[in-house]
């Protein structure tokens, strides 16, 4: 029997260009071939910028119902196939099945939201202090955006970018990440047949020192919106700055806190750790990776952790019993693995966890430091995987202090019954985003996103916020 393997083509102009094509594989199952991508070239990723950039006026023109008329078509069509693209977002990075539809749900809810947020206030009327002058502040469409995304949220980081481009008038040239092409490949789809004008939305695939360096380096893109690492987000910044100081916004890693204070209630501070900590292979940019715990709760918190997280299932994230999935790629798990090493010789214990499964698969089990300094490596560095550490303190004073001690400032948590001490943390947690007995990871489409530090530069993402990175406020006084 022979089986024919999907294929996800570039997206220029409205027309599918083809490339070299590549493989795009399965982490659980290696040697599967999930789809095969047509890579681009540099001249595939001028097209698309110069496509955008006659596309856009015509775009940015169109009365705003029929724009709402098609991101809406984009969000229910996501939606409507969110069984099918889950399947295909689990095959690709290995999130749970659950997961994933979760995240797919995400993407199609976003497009919708922004299809509405159209209908908000989108300027304001000033007092002038001259006489016979009316002063208001209007929003024009940034021009045309760059988009570089990575490979944890493959459909969803994508859509949150992608649809306020779009509603707010731009025109988009989207590079995902090289390992999550088959789910970028489904949403050009998608938005492609949802009667979108040619040249509105383009897609191009392939490395990103090749096709991501085109749009950094080219005077037709307006502005960058980038999450990935932080090493690469510098980057992003001097090339945006050095060629046409373009605007750039960049979401990049994380060193999240959780404080568990003595008076927490031991079965939340478990259920928030596990989640933040170990929940999507601990891959998320908000994952819980250092455990600020209270020295009273310590060492009940730390055995009631580690036997929660040893008897989590690592398997195929197809499988409905299985609580979490493998790693995205053997580089990852080897950087994890190396990460387990350097946590043991700088005088950690490993309570959980450690190693991977020793069959295929980039399986790793869930792995947990005791004893912990905030100084060490494995405290200070992004892992990006289900490595947590636990650190002792004494107090809140210390928590707070040790909690904020980092390059980073995304996301950060407490455990706590007393509300004076949640207040306390929400004021002095020097973090984007504060959460108070929830993980640290937990989101919502509708509320600001973004962080301190290393972790962001420019507006924040998402919600009504996201109109900050992708119109200009131009401010206009008529005399009369
Ligand atoms: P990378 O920084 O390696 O890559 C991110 C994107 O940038 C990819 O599309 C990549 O392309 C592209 N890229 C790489 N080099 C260049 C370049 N020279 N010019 C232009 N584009 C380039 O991050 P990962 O994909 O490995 O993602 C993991 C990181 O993302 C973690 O550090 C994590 O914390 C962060 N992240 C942050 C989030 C946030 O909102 N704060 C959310 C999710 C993740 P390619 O890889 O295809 O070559």
């Amino acid at each position: 029997m022979t089986t024919t393997v999907p294929h996800h083509l570039n997206l220029v102009d409205g027309e599918w260009v083809d490339g070299e094509r590549r493989p795009n594989g399965n982490p659980a199952r290696p040697g599967e071939v999930v789809s095969e991508y047509a890579v681009a070239g540099r001249d595939t990723a001028r097209a698309a910028i110069e496509a955008a950039r006659r596309a856009q006026p015509g775009w940015a023109g169109q009365p705003i119902g029929s724009r709402m008329d098609i991101l809406d078509r984009i969000g229910t069509t996501i939606l409507r196939r969110t069984e099918e693209l889950a399947v295909l977002l689990s095959r690709e990075e290995g999130k749970l099945l659950s997961e994933a539809r979760g995240e797919v749900t995400r993407a199609g809810q976003t497009f919708r939201y922004y299809a509405h947020q159209l209908l908000q206030p989108q300027g304001e009327v000033y007092s002038s202090t001259r006489p016979r002058v009316h002063a208001e502040v209007r929003r024009r469409p940034l021009g045309v955006v760059g988009i570089i995304t990575p490979w944890n949220y493959p459909i969803a980081i994508p859509a949150w970018k992608v649809a306020p481009a779009l509603a707010y008038g731009n025109a988009v040239v989207l590079k995902p990440a090289e390992l999550v092409t088959a789910s970028a490949g489904e949403l050009a789809r998608i938005i492609n047949e949802s009667g979108m004008p040619p040249g509105v939305f383009n897609l191009v695939m392939g490395a990103g020192r090749v096709v991501g360096e085109e749009l950094l380096t080219s005077t037709g893109i307006d502005g960058i919106s980038f999450t990935g690492g932080t090493g690469t987000g510098s980057h992003v910044a001097q090339q945006c700055l050095a060629h046409g100081n373009k605007r750039f916004q960049l979401e990049m890693g994380g060193k999240n806190p959780l404080v568990v204070l003595d008076d927490a209630d031991l079965e939340v501070a478990v259920r928030c750790a596990l989640d933040g900590s170990f929940f999507s292979s601990g891959q998320r940019c908000t994952a819980s990776s250092r455990l600020i715990v209270q020295a009273g709760i310590h060492d009940r918190f730390v055995e009631a952790l580690a036997a929660a997280a040893g008897a989590l299932r690592v398997g195929d994230p197809l499988d409905p019993l299985s609580e979490l999935g493998p790693v995205v790629s053997p580089e990852q798990l080897s950087q994890n693995l190396d990460y387990v090493r350097i946590g043991r010789d700088e005088g950690a214990t490993v309570v959980a966890g450690g190693t991977h499964r020793p069959d295929e698969g980039q399986f790793m089990r869930p792995t947990l430091f005791a004893d912990a300094r905030n100084d060490m490596r494995v405290a200070r560095e992004e892992i990006f995987g289900p490595v947590a550490c636990v650190i002792s303190v004494d107090d809140l004073d210390e928590a707070i202090s040790v909690a904020g001690d980092t390059e980073y400032g995304l996301s950060a948590g407490i455990v706590t019954t007393s509300l004076s001490a949640a207040e306390r943390f929400k004021r002095d947690a020097r973090s984007g985003i504060v959460s108070v007995n929830l993980p640290t990871a937990g989101t919502e489409l509708h509320l600001p996103f973004g962080g301190t530090g290393a972790s962001n530069h420019g507006p924040r993402e998402q919600g009504g916020y996201a109109r900050d990175f992708y119109s200009v406020p131009v401010t206009c006084y008529t005399g009369w």
